[in-house]
């Protein structure tokens, strides 16, 4: 297949938590091996994204001290641009800290309230440095089948009418620890979780789903060749069998 697409890798110094990078090369790993050319540009504080220019968008996770950094350049550089590539259908996938600052606002653990850029219709509190952080091993069931990966947040996400899950909890917290909801996806483009990991290795088929969407986009209608997905499957297999045992062992 003779194709090429094009990411926005969105503060990768800044915005880089628990193997996030890992999200972009399992993206160019798979278009790779399907002939297709993945161009990956890192745009950090101070540069402007060209909303025409790009595929896909990635923005991962930080500690709330450096989405205090990120949040005003988000703001002043780059929101109107990310508004207009997901109106135009841009594929963006933005993880935890950087899931978080794309919703209404992020309220950190201490200081001031961060105004977000609202991609999603979510809002985020962190209840404070004292209260108990969502820490562990997630498993959760999206429209594809089961994701899996690891979640490491003190901000609890509550999604308003405009924003829906992006998946339901099986095993871990999610967005707030009450709701069984995890993520978020505004329209069917745009993709907020607080799945770490990296979320893509093992989630082949999310991947795909990312990358066949960008294609589609730009290329029309184009068919993704199967890959040998042995070791992702063996990978996700074992997290979600590890859930389950976890789970049986709460539920005695
Ligand atoms: N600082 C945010 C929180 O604690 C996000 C953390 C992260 O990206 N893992 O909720």
């Amino acid at each position: 297949m003779e194709a090429d697409l094009r990411l926005a890798h969105l503060y990768p110094k800044l915005m880089n938590l628990y193997g996030d990078r890992g999200n972009i090369l399992c993206l160019r790993r798979r278009c790779q091996q399907r002939g297709i050319a993945l161009t990956v540009d890192e745009l950090e504080l101070g540069d402007t994204l060209d909303p025409n220019a790009y595929d896909l968008i990635f923005m991962g996770g930080a500690q709330d001290r450096e989405q205090r950094r990120v949040a005003e350049d988000l703001l002043e550089t780059k929101a109107e641009a990310l508004h207009q590539a997901v109106a135009e259908g841009v594929v963006l996938l933005a993880v935890c800290g950087g899931y978080q600052l794309l919703g209404r606002y992020y309220r950190p653990a201490a200081g001031e309230e961060l105004a977000g850029v609202g991609i999603f219709d979510a809002w985020t509190e962190h209840p404070g440095a004292d209260v108990k952080r969502f820490i562990g091993n997630v498993v959760v069931r999206w429209q594809g089948g089961t994701l899996v990966g690891f979640e490491n947040h003190g901000g609890r996400t509550y999604l308003e009418p405009g924003a829906r899950p992006l998946a339901t909890v099986i095993s871990g917290f999610g967005n707030n620890g009450r709701d069984g909801s995890e993520g978020a996806m505004q329209g069917e483009n745009a993709f907020g979780t607080y799945l770490h990991g990296s979320l893509l290795p093992k989630n082949p088929r999310f991947a795909d789903h990312l990358i066949a969407q960008a294609l589609k986009r730009r290329h029309s209608e184009v068919a993704l060749s199967p890959l040998d997905d042995a070791l992702e499957e063996r990978a996700h297999a074992e997290a979600v069998g590890l859930a389950k045992k976890k789970l049986g062992f709460l539920r005695r």
